[in-house]
């Protein structure tokens, strides 16, 4: 058997994997590793189709938001047959213990911004989620275990010695870019999300859908607070370079 991703999530030969990200900074890395074999375009989507570590891949650029998201996650199931789907990008952080750099593995997905206006109350409807893939996050956290991490930058962390962690969380997802206090801590108290970002459970509900196992793997960029603008201009790159390595060496693991 060639693939450990053989027995985890029962890639068969010549199945794809489906690697999504929103924007090119998040995308860029893996692509360096990929070897591109066709490139198609559909919907105004790029798609690469080729390998990576001789894993048949196909890489697409989604684009920001839920919408873009669901078209993208369809079109990798519908038109290239993905088995899985993993997902490399940032967000913003809920969990007031995690810092920016480090990485959120989800273990459930919900959307944040689905729900009713009562008064002038909103009550989420999504309050069960999206389950990732237990084998995904599985393969997901042992690569966090065995990347070799730079220390995180000084101009992030102002003690030396730190390294970005990773933990194994709900992610929530919404069509807004948090940049503020008050509703990270409404996110965090709802939903008791580890991150927020833009894409994630519309990924997930297509997938589940389908019947196709994902995970969602980001890193933050921000905080989710009244900084998060600046915070996502100035470390956004380095976050999503963060998440890529993760990815990478899930693709490591999944050849072993
Ligand atoms: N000005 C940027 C905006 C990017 S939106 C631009 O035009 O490129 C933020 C992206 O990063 C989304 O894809 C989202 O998934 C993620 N993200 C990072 N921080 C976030 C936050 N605080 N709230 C919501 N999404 C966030």
């Amino acid at each position: 058997m060639m693939y450990a991703l053989l027995f985890l999530i029962a890639l068969q030969p010549g199945q794809k994997l489906g690697i999504i990200s929103a924007m090119d900074i998040e995308l860029a890395l893996i692509k360096q590793d990929m070897q591109v074999e066709a490139t198609d375009t559909i919907n105004s989507r790029i798609f690469d189709i080729g390998t990576i570590n001789e894993i048949p891949c196909v890489c697409v650029k989604a684009g920001i938001g839920k919408v873009n998201a669901a078209i993208t996650a369809q079109l990798l199931i519908h038109k290239y047959d993905v088995a899985a789907i993993i997902f490399t990008g940032v967000a913003g952080g809920i969990d007031p213990l995690l810092d920016i750099g480090d990485i959120v593995i989800s273990k459930k997905v919900v959307h944040h911004d689905y729900g009713q206006i009562v008064l002038d109350t909103f009550v989420p409807w999504d309050t069960m989620g999206f389950a990732a893939d237990s084998s995904l996050v599985a393969i997901a956290v042992k690569a966090a275990g065995s990347v070799e991490f730079e220390e995180v930058p000084k101009k992030i962390c102002k003690e030396t010695g730190h390294y970005p962690q990773a933990t194994v969380g709900t992610i929530a997802t919404g069509d807004q870019f948090i940049s503020s206090e008050e509703k990270r801590k409404w996110i965090e108290a709802i939903f008791h999300a580890a991150c927020v970002e833009m894409e994630g459970a519309a990924v997930a509900q297509v997938c589940a859908v389908n019947n196709i196992p994902f995970v969602i793997i980001r890193s933050l960029s921000d905080l989710a607070n009244e900084k998060a603008d600046v915070e996502f201009e100035l470390f956004a790159e380095y976050a999503a370079q963060t998440s890529n390595l993760i990815v990478r060496e899930m693709l490591k693991i999944m050849k072993e």
